[in-house]
């Protein structure tokens, strides 16, 4: 397919989802590879916003009605239909994300898992079930159900374009609630693209899942919108100004943000695979993974050998935009300046630059970032201590795995991390004291292809969990109903109970309770 035509398709399939409703103003998304226009999109204003956010409201009542066994079976539909059109979808993320197609594919894989597993389970983890009502009610029946919030306004990143924001759709979709997603202002045409084949699999259902574009300003009108919850992945700045924009309505939100994930490879560890996965952790999609791995602890044993064996291993990747290429350009140009100025700073600082760097000969062409590997950073520098979000990784040399996890800690961020060890046991203490969302052992970012697992950070880099039941539960609110069975002869809660009902509780708490010491 030509390149016209390719985005012909892409703009038919805007119209189709994102123009339906009126603005004055529109953008151009454009493929960092080439810089040719991948789509031209709608900058939806306040007012359209509303008015999707009011069809979104209309649809989430019908979506609701439709139960967990309607909603499976339309969800099931969605992800025959995306995995009937993958190969499609895959050259569009290439084109406007800039990631190899192979890449794309993985990331389209996993989103279609987490889909199928979403609506596979919302019953058993959301429906009404009876609980136990415990001594003081045990003439009642308890029941608890999780009732969805009504209409979920998830607001994504550009880097994982498609698996990213469906940690949160496809959830909140499984759980009962319309979506409407305002993706990243760097990836609309996949976002477009996605609500299309929403409209086209499931068409009775089509505004359950709508999409509007836009900037920043367009993602604060859903913030302002009415919308039940939030759902956010992006930085931390700006899921500082999201809560603040929330606030405004007491609109909760759930917040994916940044990382700083670390790997500890201890001295047992198999030096050569946690090389590999080093590798792949921090390279990988240009290292602009929330949960890529961006600093090594290895220990003083292991430290010139897993040196030696990522250096060789850097050597053999070739960022570029054709299929042989490991990986793609920097999808937000800006990007580059923040790799730049850690490499740079940190260079100024004594840290050694085995591989890539800052000269003009270590960054390929425009757009993309060479593959660096530094050694000795201070750790008070920006190459340690902030997000940097590109082909990098810091290498430090510690005396063993306790001085590594006390310095994996040492961040403000706290979303992933992995360890490579020989030891179960050691591993899994190590895994339970790292100050993480998620810790993987003898790999990299596996939690993340485990729908059961939660997802999601603690401290800058956010808090509430996408996937697994915990995720389900996200897009919900609780409810308690309990019934009456029968009538006890004396009942506490009346101004009609006789004298003595407060000692004879008094008397059967002590029986129960008053026992344990
Ligand atoms: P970003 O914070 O710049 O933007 C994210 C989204 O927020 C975009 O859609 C943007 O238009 C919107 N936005 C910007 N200003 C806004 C405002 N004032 N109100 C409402 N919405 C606003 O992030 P990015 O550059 O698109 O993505 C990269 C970041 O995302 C990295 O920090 C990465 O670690 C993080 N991320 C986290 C996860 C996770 O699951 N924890 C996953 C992927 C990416």
């Amino acid at each position: 397919m030509s390149l016209a035509e390719e985005m012909d398709t892409v703009t038919d399939v805007a119209a189709g989802s994102v123009e339906r409703h009126a603005t004055s103003s529109t953008f151009e998304s454009t493929a960092p590879a080439t810089g040719a226009v991948v789509g031209m999109f709608p900058v939806h204003d306040p007012d359209a916003v509303a008015e999707t956010v009011t069809q979104a409201f209309a649809a989430a009542e019908l979506w609701a009605g439709l139960g967990f066994d309607g909603r499976r079976q339309r969800l099931d539909a969605y992800r025959g239909y995306l995995a009937r059109r993958l190969h499609e979808l895959a050259d569009l993320v290439h084109r406007e994300n800039g990631k190899p197609h192979a890449d794309a594919i993985l990331e389209i894989s996993l989103a279609i898992d987490h889909l199928a597993w979403a609506a596979g389970h919302a019953r058993k983890a959301l429906g009404p079930r009876r609980v136990r009502a415990g001594l003081l009610a045990a003439n009642h029946a308890a029941y608890l159900e999780y009732q969805p919030l009504g209409v979920i306004g998830v607001i994504g990143p550009w880097n994982y374009p498609v698996f990213t924001p469906m940690g949160s759709i496809a959830y909140a979709l499984a759980a009962g609630n319309a979506v409407v997603f305002k993706p990243s202002e760097y990836t609309p045409a996949i976002g477009a693209w996605l609500a299309a084949a929403w409209r086209a699999a499931v068409p009775d259902a089509a505004d359950a899942f709508q999409v509007v574009t836009g900037f920043g300003d367009t993602g604060a009108a859903l913030c302002r919108a009415g919308v039940g919850k939030i759902a956010f992945t992006g930085s931390a700045p700006t899921g500082r100004k999201v809560m603040a924009t929330c606030a405004e309505t007491l609109t909760p939100v759930l917040m994916e943000l940044g990382g700083k994930d670390a790997m500890i490879v201890d001295d047992d560890a198999d030096v050569v695979a946690a090389a590999d996965a080093a590798v792949w952790g921090a390279m990988s999609n240009g290292g602009q993974t929330c949960i890529g791995v961006e600093r090594v602890y290895a220990t003083a044993a292991v430290y010139d050998r897993f040196v030696a064996e990522v250096t060789a291993q850097v050597r053999e990747l070739r960022p570029g935009s054709d299929d042989e290429a490991t990986y793609g350009p920097m999808t937000m140009p800006s990007q580059i300046d923040v790799v730049r100025r850690h490499v740079t700073d940190a260079a100024s600082a004594g840290a050694r630059v085995i591989t890539g760097g800052t000269d003009p000969d270590a960054f390929p062409g425009e757009g993309y970032v060479a593959p660096t590997v530094l050694l000795d950073v201070p750790e008070d520098s920006a190459a340690i201590r902030e997000e940097t979000f590109g082909p990098t990784l810091t290498i430090t040399k510690v005396r063993d795995a306790e001085e590594a996890l006390q310095r994996a800690n040492d961040t403000s961020y706290g979303l992933a991390g992995s360890i490579f060890s020989g030891s179960k046991s050691k591993a899994l203490d190590l895994a339970r004291r790292m100050r993480s969302g998620m810790t993987s052992i003898n790999s990299v970012l596996t939690f993340a292809s485990v729908p059961a697992l939660p997802f999601g950070g603690v401290g800058d880099s956010g808090f509430g969990r996408i996937h697994g039941e915990d995720g389900l539960k996200e897009f919900t609110r609780a409810k308690a109903i309990t019934r009456q069975r029968f009538a006890l002869p004396t009942n506490p809660m009346s101004f009609r109970r006789p004298a003595n009902t407060a000692d004879q509780l008094a008397r059967i708490i002590g029986m129960v309770h008053g026992r344990h010491r």
